[in-house]
């Protein structure tokens, strides 16, 4: 199994001293999503990021950050995280044979990340406050204690990010139109966007796409131009107030000719409830804010027709069961009693 180090060896910053290791991240599913796509007129895709060794994107720069910090001689690496960065530092720490810190929100993880945080042997620091402070004490414990920060204020993270950009372009064999992505921190879609204009510079694409970013209403930072000191959202892996890569995202979604835009929460979850119940693909909340973005788009007559749409279903859908459970689904109980079945069955 050639991980992605090794698959986009020449793109990335990997000396003779970078040690390469794979949980075998990357090579992600990019899913045609014929039925939503025809009711929204546009051929539409998902890159199925929830396929990635510990359920999200993260471990795409997370491979290259953790063998960067491992080349560099750290002992130690910390992070601060909604739930996907805690998860896959710790994995890759355990791989790489290094300790792992992580600070999370207190109470505002979805289970199955804090789970995996914990399987993997990280050392987990609940805060009592939300990400955006849980960061700024990671960034100050780093630099005073000599701990390496793999968030995505570490340039390693983003550019191993850069990956599902080529991916996309390697499948489609173009670029495509349109790009989505739910828009947190901001380094995803700052790192996809570098991703494109690198492809394009080697002369793999002829344009790069327009970067559309889709936020929660409670947390829409880059959407309003103002950082929010109490983001709240269902959509907890993008439920930050002040993006540490915003300014960046700006710009590359303006460069671009790209936009931003904000979804509530209600319409992140009827997203998250269609994509599986008509596609088969089970995506977290924060993953589905794209398509909900794309309805939003569609509805106001913004959405071109027939146009190429990527969407990055950046996290699997199993991490959050919660959100699925506390819903309006019923689970119909009956006896262990054949009448009863046939009655259900019949209906
Ligand atoms: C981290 C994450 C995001 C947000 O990505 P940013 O780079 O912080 O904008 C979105 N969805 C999921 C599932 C994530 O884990």
């Amino acid at each position: 199994m050639a991980g992605l180090l090794e698959r986009y060896r020449k793109y990335f910053p990997i000396t003779d001293d970078t040690p390469i290791e794979t949980l075998g991240e990357g090579e992600t599913p990019l899913v045609k999503l014929n039925k939503i796509g025809s009711e929204l007129g546009v051929e539409l895709y998902g890159k199925y990021e929830g396929a990635n060794p510990t359920g999200s994107f993260k471990d795409r720069g997370m491979v290259l950050a953790m063998a960067k910090a491992a080349e560099g001689g750290a002992k130690a690496v910390i992070c601060a995280s909604t739930g996907n960065t805690s998860a896959s530092a710790a994995a890759y720490a355990a791989r790489f044979g290094l300790k792992c810190y992580v600070l999370l929100p207190a109470g505002k993880v979805a289970l199955g990340k804090l789970s995996q945080a914990l399987v993997y042997g990280a050392k987990v620091i609940a805060i009592r406050g939300n990400f955006d402070r849980a960061l700024e004490l990671a960034r100050k414990a780093s630099s005073e204690m000599g701990l390496a920060i793999v968030n995505s204020v570490n340039p390693y993270r983003l550019w191993g990010q850069r990956s599902g950009a080529w991916e996309v372009c390697d499948e489609l064999g173009v670029s495509p139109d349109w790009m989505v992505l739910p828009v947190g921190n901001a380094g995803n879609i700052t790192a996809y966007w570098t991703g494109f204009v690198q492809y394009k510079n080697e002369g793999k694409i002829k344009k790069v796409p327009q970067m559309v970013g889709i936020q929660a209403q409670g947390a829409s930072p880059l959407v309003s131009g103002e950082s929010f000191p109490n983001p709240e959202t269902v959509a907890t892996a993008i439920r930050i107030g002040h993006p540490v890569n915003g300014k960046k995202a700006a710009w590359a979604v303006r460069m671009s000719g790209g936009f931003f835009s904000a979804v509530s929460d209600e319409e992140i979850l009827l997203a998250q409830k269609e994509l599986a119940s008509k596609e088969g693909v089970f995506a977290e909340p924060a993953s589905c804010a794209p398509l909900a973005g794309l309805k939003k788009a569609k509805r106001e007559g913004k959405l071109p027709e027939g146009i190429k749409v990527v969407m990055v279903l950046t996290g699997n859908g199993l991490k959050d069961p919660q959100v699925i459970l506390s819903g309006q689904e019923e689970i119909c109980e009956i006896d262990g009693d054949e009448s009863q079945l046939r009655e259900v069955l019949s209906q």
